[in-house]
């Protein structure tokens, strides 16, 4: 019986794979009962396992356990921190009235802004350079007397290139504004020190370093100004992120930050040498690409490669049994179009049609990537054949 192998999942900017050594975490702390706000046993257990988790997320980005709120992802995170930030400004009385965000934000971070607008501020975008990192001269510029917050990812979720935050920390705080870290895609992934980058405020997402889905938190710093809660209730945390907090999941996240405490010094590395090595064997093949993020420094283990004259979307498609990775279009309401990224880069259709992103991950071997660059050399042959025989 011949063997079918599962495909390769590449696909880390979606979401990393699940660590064993989190999921046993998660599995220990499903079979013991407790709410961490009963008065018992059960619930000192549940309120130890929060608070384990909570050191070990504070110890893998730089900040004190009580610097930290645990969230349902970096979504919501995103929004507590802007709409939050906003709207305790507005009840101190703050004459400031603009929000600024870097033109490739994820969508919770634009959105977020986006709806403070119905409340009376004004959303600026900050733009990035034709490989997607923010143009710092320009932001300077834009930045004014009236910036209530500014908000610059560490790193991307599609082009994986690393913003210069702590330079974005410095001209936003010499204008008097604070600045909101989308640091979703690169806690666990490479050393983050949220005080050297200055932030008063940063997002983090469990299942983009190998922890469940389903959990994130949110970093306030103890000298930046508490943001408004979202929601009401039984005032669990401070009252800042009421509900009851699921421990299973946030002792997930604790597993995980640990983990990646001990392994992204090796990780790193390893995870570079592979990218490249994926871009070796590509063009041992004779297949023509380029980097879409240029010469900036993105995360380790990430692509994002413009593959000359192949469309993206139906090279996934040919790959799907063998390669899990992504495009740079989305599918919007059943039409194909450009991510807002690529198009602030200056994209056009016809050009982000061609951007692939993949992102190995922990688990990736030299042999996986031997065989996914294979795979997709042999469906780019394929696809410009297929183009070629369209056109004659
Ligand atoms: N920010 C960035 C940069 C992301 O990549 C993502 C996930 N795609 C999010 C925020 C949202 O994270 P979550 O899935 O935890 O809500």
């Amino acid at each position: 019986m011949s063997q079918v192998c599962p495909p390769i999942y590449l696909d880390g900017f979606a979401t990393q794979p699940l660590a064993p050594e989190v999921r046993d975490a998660m599995l220990a702390a499903w079979q013991k009962p407790g709410n961490a706000s009963s008065p018992h046993g059960a619930g000192e257990q549940a309120a130890q396992l929060i608070e384990d988790a909570r050191c070990a997320l504070a110890d893998l980005v730089g900040a004190a356990p009580s610097e930290i709120i645990f969230t349902s992802g970096a979504t919501e995170a995103n929004n507590l921190a802007i709409i939050g930030t906003a709207r305790a400004a507005t009840a101190r009385g703050e004459q400031r009235r603009t929000i600024m965000v870097s033109a490739v934000e994820h969508k919770s971070v634009i959105e977020a802004a986006a709806s403070l607008e119905a409340e009376g501020f004004e959303v600026r975008r900050a733009p990035v350079d034709r490989h997607g990192r923010l143009e710092l001269r320009e932001l300077a510029t834009l930045i004014d007397q009236d910036c209530l917050l500014l908000s610059v990812m560490l790193a991307n979720n599609e082009t994986g290139v690393i913003q210069p935050v702590a330079e974005a920390a410095e001209i936003a705080h010499a204008a008097g504004a604070l600045l909101h870290c989308d640091a979703a895609q690169a806690v666990g992934k490479i050393p983050v020190d949220l005080v050297a980058l200055d932030a008063d405020f940063a997002s983090f997402s469990a299942h983009k370093c190998y922890g469940p889905v389903g959990v994130g938190a949110l970093y306030l710093s103890a000298l930046a100004p508490k943001p408004a809660p979202l929601f009401f209730g039984g005032g669990q945390q401070s009252g800042l992120r009421p509900g009851t907090e699921p421990v299973p999941l946030i002792a997930g996240f604790g597993r995980a930050a640990r983990l990646s405490i001990a392994q992204i010094p090796v990780e790193v590395q390893q995870l570079q040498r592979l990218a490249e090595r994926f871009e070796a064997e590509l063009a041992a093949r004779q297949i023509r690409f380029r980097r879409v993020s240029g010469s900036h420094d993105v995360l380790p283990g990430s692509l994002c490669l413009a593959i000359d004259g192949a469309a993206a979307d139906s090279l996934c498609a040919m790959l799907a049994r063998q390669v899990q990775l992504s495009t740079g279009s989305a599918c919007t309401s059943g039409q194909i179009r450009v991510s807002h990224v690529l198009e602030s880069m200056g994209y056009s259709e016809n050009e982000a049609s061609e951007v692939l992103r993949l992102f190995c991950n922990r688990y990736t071997s030299d042999e996986d990537v031997e065989r996914a660059a294979e795979a997709l050399s042999i469906a780019v042959s394929k696809s410009r054949l297929a183009a070629g025989r369209l056109r004659q």
